[in-house]
């Protein structure tokens, strides 16, 4: 990589192209509470795995994990159950929307992947705990973990919002009980609505993400956060299947694997090199921020991003 002076420079033109493209969005409403959200907000950071840090526009305004999430819960759930745990679903892209439940009546109630919802779900209702509170809490003690023991809090407005408005999801969860995945529905619909809730902002997200970069080590502490057959999991799905029916656009124009969320985050992460948060809450028609695809897309030309 060039030096700090060409990174910084290199991060406002990102963040310029991300602003133009914001217009061309619209902010997640069947969510009202993320209906608050301002669509002009965009914010960039990038975590190196070298120790490099760098931050642009409004990177430190809040936001909820929503879909992002899925990553770090199911990185939790297959440190503490193992890889079996993909047996109950499949890996593969689906080519639906995040919400879509088309599929689960033509597979038997097997989700396509852990990254739509229905995937999400059922892993969120495997995270360690007895109740949907303790279970997000060990998902936020994990997110401690890797991100410099900071604090990860519940939005309870958005997670309110979420519980109200929330019935394409509980209908998934319920699905799933029927064709015997889950147990109990309600409870992992919960933990779900909880962990979508939980509020961070663009640098201490590509920092969380930092391990998934480095092959399950966390390159600040050393520490082995998941073995790296488990991070190969988590990273190869986010390429094929982390931004729902927009994955193979993606992989066009950026060319590395990543994860969304409704909220308007995107995370990507570059193997071995970096980690990268985009943000911006107006969304294009999939679901996924126009600001941050476009900012995205520019970072991959300029600094020889893609994979492929
Ligand atoms: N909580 C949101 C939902 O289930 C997450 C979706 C997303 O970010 N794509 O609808």
């Amino acid at each position: 990589m060039s030096d700090d002076t060409d990174i910084e420079a290199l991060l406002e033109e990102a963040l310029e192209v991300g602003r133009a493209a914001a217009g061309a969005g619209e902010v997640a409403h069947y969510i009202p509470e993320l209906a608050k959200s301002d669509p002009s907000h965009v914010g960039i950071a990038i975590a190196t795995v070298d120790g490099g840090r760098y931050e642009v526009g409004d990177a430190r305004v809040p936001f909820t994990f929503q879909s992002v999430s899925k990553v770090f819960s199911l990185a939790l759930v297959l440190r503490e159950h193992g890889p079996e745990v993909l047996d109950e679903m499949a890996c593969e892209p689906s080519g639906d929307a995040f919400h879509s439940i088309v599929r689960l009546e033509e597979e038997q109630g097997r989700p396509r992947n852990p990254y739509i919802n229905a995937g999400a779900i059922l892993v969120s209702g495997l995270l360690p705990g007895g109740d949907p509170v303790a279970k997000v809490a060990s998902l936020q003690s994990f997110l401690g973990e890797v991100g410099d023991g900071a604090e990860f809090r519940v939005d309870d407005e958005v997670f309110n919002s979420e519980v109200e408005t929330g019935y394409r999801n509980r209908a998934l969860a319920n699905y799933l009980r029927h064709f015997g995945l889950l147990d109990d529905p309600q409870q992992a619909v919960e933990t779900y609505f909880r962990q979508c809730s939980i509020s961070l902002d663009a640098v201490r997200l590509a920092r969380i993400g930092l391990f998934l970069a480095n092959r399950g080590v966390d390159p600040v502490s050393g520490e082995t956060v998941l073995a790296r057959a488990d991070n190969r999991v988590l990273v190869s799905q986010m390429a094929m299947c982390g931004l729902y029916d927009d994955v193979g656009r993606f992989a066009i124009d950026v060319g590395v694997p990543a994860k969304s969320g409704v909220s308007g985050a995107i995370l990507a992460v570059v193997p071995d090199r970096m980690s990268i948060t985009a943000f911006g809450p107006a969304l294009g028609p999939k679901g996924n921020s126009t600001a941050a695809l476009a900012a995205l897309a520019h970072l991959s030309r300029r600094l020889d991003l893609s994979l492929y």
